[in-house]
């Protein structure tokens, strides 16, 4: 099943990537995270506070099966926030189905939120998008999303919690 789900993950990549205008190499890479309000924990009080789905995706930057996750056909109004730490991160009404079986947001809160990180694994280059308050992993961004900015942030249920 999980090679299954990667297969399926990595088609996605390829082909939504196909449209690439490269809008994410004006994305500011690899900022500090936040000083001020930094979360900090052990790995030990990470599993404390998290689901281990929750934990493996965000403090072991996992990726949870495309399809699968509680989010990613919701369309309820409110604002996503960091499932670790509560960092307010997305807008529901920037999210849109971008048909890849994950979240997909248009833009972030405030680019302050998140870190973006160059992320060459798995034979692919992305971006990389972290929370800026406790370095949680929350999924990638691509170049192929809607007007204006044409981003298209592609997360992990298991790193937002929607606040209604
Ligand atoms: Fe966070």
């Amino acid at each position: 099943m999980k090679k299954i789900a990667y297969l399926i993950f990595l088609c996605c990549a390829t082909a939504c990537n196909s449209s690439s205008q490269n809008n994410t190499a004006n994305l500011k890479l690899n900022k500090t995270m936040n000083s001020e309000n930094k979360i900090t924990k052990t790995d030990e009080e990470w599993k404390e506070i998290l689901s281990p789905e929750q934990y493996h995706v965000l403090r072991e930057k996992g990726t949870e099966a495309p399809f699968s996750g509680k989010y990613y056909l919701d369309k309820e109004k409110g604002t996503y926030v960091c499932a670790a730490c509560g960092a307010e991160l997305f807008k529901s009404d920037t999210k849109f189905d971008a048909g890849c079986g994950w979240p997909s947001f248009a833009d972030v809160i405030d680019s302050s939120k998140v870190i973006f990180t160059r992320d060459i694994s798995h034979g692919m280059i992305r971006t990389e998008v972290t929370c800026a308050k406790c370095g949680g992993h929350l999924g990638h961004v691509f170049d192929d999303g809607p007007a204006p900015k044409h981003l298209r942030y592609c997360i992990n249920s298991a790193s937002i919690e929607l606040k209604k």
